[in-house]
């Protein structure tokens, strides 16, 4: 099971240190603190919105996911600054990682 295989899938999981505990991003099979391996969790995590910008119909957010790390994901309805989201898909598109949030 890799990051990347279940992503493609449409699962967002997290790779979380199985000593530390750490969040390890952008996801490792190690932690990048202790050198613990890492599992994949599930969950509804929750976002927050730090900036967005318009792109025709859509807005493109940077999101940062449980206090942690940073993701760009796209939104429907029109953001707001510090907004608490949810990923409500996710993928692989053309070998990039995509991202949408409600
Ligand atoms: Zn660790």
């Amino acid at each position: 099971m890799s990051f990347e295989s279940e992503l493609s899938k449409g699962n967002f999981l997290i790779p979380k240190c199985t000593e530390c505990k750490k969040i390890v991003w952008p996801p490792m099979e190690f932690c990048d603190h202790c050198m613990g391996k890492t599992s994949l969790k599930g969950g509804d995590f929750e976002g927050k919105i730090m900036e967005f910008s318009r792109q025709n119909d859509n807005y493109f957010c940077i999101v940062e996911i449980e206090d942690s790390f940073r993701i760009m994901a796209k939104m429907i309805q029109k953001p707001h600054i510090e907004q608490v989201v949810t990923v409500s898909k996710c993928g692989i598109s053309k070998g990039n990682y995509f991202f949408e949030v409600i």
